[in-house]
């Protein structure tokens, strides 16, 4: 095996993965180190008893160019599918039923889920004055410019289905940079969404969109093209006890493979994983240091996939429901991939995967299979009305599922930024900056394989 490389990138998620699919296209030498067995991080596809279902991310967003991409770029090898429009509502649930978040002026002026005074008040939203504090949170943001029922049946089960997180803790520059934006660059929220949608894009920008998207046969088969053209030689798997260290020139990256002990040396180290495991493969930074990088709560999420062969309950025309935290229900929400893309499930079946636990809920994490499941056929019990059995049931924990952007991610960032310029060669990517979704994650991977490649 080859000891020295250009580049070692630690982590082989969405982000390790795309880094090096770029950094080899560009005819880089790349050495990916994974501690699993396999690649592809939190994002995986199962078959089992004709249902196709993920564990992870279900869906992403099309929310960046470079995820648009990445998807012309691997065109002749993966089929992009986006989401079928039957999935286009999406439902919350609010005093014992669901309700279809507003899409229009009109369904925006009848539905029960904003107040009257909050449907008043949101019409004098542009007149607002911007907020002068840079850390406040999203409650709080939310609070002055749009009211007390917006948050508690939009903004906080939208935070429930992207953070599994708590609006009162999450730093909204942080957490939702576009949405902070809107409001210092333009004033208000509904005004830079005008202003914004007749601003002159590039023809990449005009495919970004809100749209749904997954991979025919699911995002497994988005990791393993990336895998292939990586090439399966530039990848080490089962790595434990990884240690870098900064040399006169570049990096010696020690490890375990398989007992043995193994060590190589890089020009550059990339490291994409989560914050606790990144501070203890850098013993060479300082306490200081560590404690900024992982201080770094991670939401605790609880997937459970429950499929049904013959499905009875509520017809699930919808990409899924939502669950409020203030209707203190068990989960915070059921999304319907039978529904988003065909291919996944019989005809008459239903795929659900249903979330639980959280910032809010990290109690559930720690319960039995045998409580979970029962907790997960409750909630589709009672609020997609279906007393069956299901023919399958599948439980998944995530102990670092989704890190939260809070007060502490700026002393983070610069921390992170400090020791960039520190030790050259060292870059410090992943989840614990730059955005948590997938398409932020392929943002972010080309943008730091292009800075490289045009070194
Ligand atoms: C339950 C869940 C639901 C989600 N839902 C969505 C969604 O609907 N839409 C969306 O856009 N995003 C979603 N996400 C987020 C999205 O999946 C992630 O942003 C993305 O997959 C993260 O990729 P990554 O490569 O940055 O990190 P990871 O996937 O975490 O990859 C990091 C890799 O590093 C490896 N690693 C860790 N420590 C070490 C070590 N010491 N040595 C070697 N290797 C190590 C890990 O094994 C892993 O393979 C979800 C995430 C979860 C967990």
């Amino acid at each position: 095996m080859k000891l020295d490389h250009d580049i070692i990138i630690v982590g082989a998620g969405l982000t390790g993965l795309t880094i090096a699919y770029y950094l080899r296209k560009a005819g880089k030498d790349v050495l990916v180190l994974e501690k699993d067995e396999q690649a592809g991080g939190v994002i995986n596809t199962l078959h089992e008893d004709g249902f196709t279902f993920e564990t992870g991310p279900n869906t992403g967003i099309i929310g960046s160019p470079e995820l648009v991409e990445l998807f012309d770029d691997l065109k002749e090898k993966i089929q992009p599918e986006t989401a079928n429009p039957k999935a286009n509502k999406r439902w919350i649930w609010k005093n014992g039923k669901w309700h279809a978040l507003p899409s229009g002026l009109l369904s925006a002026v009848f539905t029960p889920l904003f107040s009257l005074k909050d449907k008043f008040r949101i019409l004098a939203e542009p007149f607002r004055k911007p907020g002068s504090n840079p850390d406040e949170t999203v409650d709080q943001l939310v609070l002055r410019r749009m009211g007390k029922s917006y948050l508690n049946y939009a903004v906080d089960p939208f935070i429930s289905g992207i953070y599994a997180g708590d609006p009162s803790r999450l730093v909204t520059r942080y957490a939702l940079p576009k949405l902070y934006n809107l409001e210092q660059n333009y004033g208000s929220f509904i005004k830079g969404a005008i202003k914004k949608k007749k601003e002159p894009k590039s023809d990449i920008e005009k495919r970004v969109s809100r749209e749904v998207f997954s991979v025919k046969g699911g995002l497994k088969n988005l990791i393993q093209i990336l895998v292939d053209e990586i090439g399966a030689e530039n990848f080490l798997f089962n790595c434990s006890d990884i240690q870098v260290s900064p040399k006169s020139e570049g990096f010696k990256v020690n490890l375990s493979s398989k007992n043995d002990p193994l060590e190589f040396s890089a020009n550059k180290v990339i490291t994409t994983i989560d914050s606790h495991n990144l501070s203890s493969i850098l013993p060479f930074i300082s306490e200081e240091e560590r404690n900024k990088i992982s201080e770094l709560n991670y939401a605790k999420v609880v997937q459970a996939v429950v499929c049904y062969k013959k499905w009875n309950g509520i017809e699930l025309n919808a990409f899924g429901g939502l669950i409020p935290s203030k209707e203190k229900r068990n989960s915070l929400g059921i999304l319907f991939p039978g529904t988003l893309f065909e291919g996944r499930a019989p005809l008459d079946a239903a795929i659900l995967s249903i979330f639980m636990g959280g910032m809010k809920r990290p109690d559930i994490i720690e319960k039995s299979d045998q409580e979970i499941k029962k907790i997960a056929l409750s909630e589709i019990s009672e609020t997609l009305k279906t007393e069956k059995e299901p023919d399958l049931i599948k439980i998944f924990r995530y102990h670092s599922a989704i890190p939260q952007y809070e007060l502490s991610s700026g002393e983070r960032f610069n921390t992170i930024e400090s020791l960039q310029q520190q030790y050259e060669g060292l870059i410090l990517a992943g989840n614990i900056r730059d955005g948590i979704g997938m398409a932020d994650r392929v943002k972010q991977a080309k943008q730091i394989a292009l800075q490289l490649i045009n070194e």
